[in-house]
């Protein structure tokens, strides 16, 4: 590969909407969406590699790091080679990954990181809120205590800094992410259209 994918990374903690603004970005031109959440879930459970996945993903562990950045990386370069993500005019927007800073170092040939967003609430009580009502909704009553949301907090917390640790401070944006999607989305949008006008002047009509 000549160029590094130009790229952003998507952080979100438990219940502040990554999904859904991955998936809204993801539908607006110039942006490439990619989740490996939705890589993994969409292998076939019956082939080897589906297999493997499920073998980490049922003891809730993650996929070893080569494996997954392995994966990633056909995935990726089979999107481009089929014309379903344009790198010339694409930004990357990935969700999920980097996990680790192992990911990162093995990552770091392949994209440049020009921004990096985390979707947060400014005040945790409300996403202890919105969390347990998504619990309840869902009819998943463990997920509302506050023991088992505190925790995935923290497991959150401590999966995500190391790998924010790995890049420029400046490049980190953490956003508010109570509101609405569109107004959360509009605060990402904020950030992001400059960069994506100054690193694409010539993909953009
Ligand atoms: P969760 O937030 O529940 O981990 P995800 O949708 O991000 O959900 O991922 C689902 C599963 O896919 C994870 O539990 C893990 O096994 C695997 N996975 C996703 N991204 C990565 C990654 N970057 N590194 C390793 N495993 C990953």
């Amino acid at each position: 590969m000549t160029d590094k994918y130009r790229t952003v990374l998507l952080f979100g903690a438990p219940g502040a909407g990554k999904g859904t603004q991955g998936k809204m970005l993801g539908s607006i031109p110039g942006f490439h969406h990619f989740s490996t959440g939705d890589m993994f879930r969409n292998l076939d459970p019956h082939s080897q590699i589906g297999q493997t996945f499920l073998g980490y993903s049922t003891k809730g562990e993650l996929v070893p790091d080569e494996l997954t950045v392995e994966l990633w990386r056909k995935n990726i370069e089979a999107q481009h080679t089929l014309g379903l993500f344009r790198p010339h005019h694409d930004m990357l927007v990935l969700d999920g990954i980097p996990r680790s800073a192992h990911q990162t170092s093995l990552m770091d040939e392949h994209i440049r990181v020009l921004g990096i967003i985390v979707l947060e609430a400014a005040d945790p009580q409300q996403m202890l809120t919105r969390l347990r009502r998504r619990a309840q909704r869902e009819g998943r009553p463990d997920d509302g205590k506050e023991s088992v949301i505190r925790r995935r907090l923290e497991v959150y917390a401590a999966e995500t800094q190391p790998v924010l640790d790995c890049y420029p401070k400046e490049l980190v944006h953490r956003i508010d992410a109570i509101g609405s999607p569109a107004r959360v989305l509009e605060r990402v949008l904020d950030i992001l259209a400059p960069i994506q006008e100054s690193s694409f002047p010539n993909a953009l009509a």
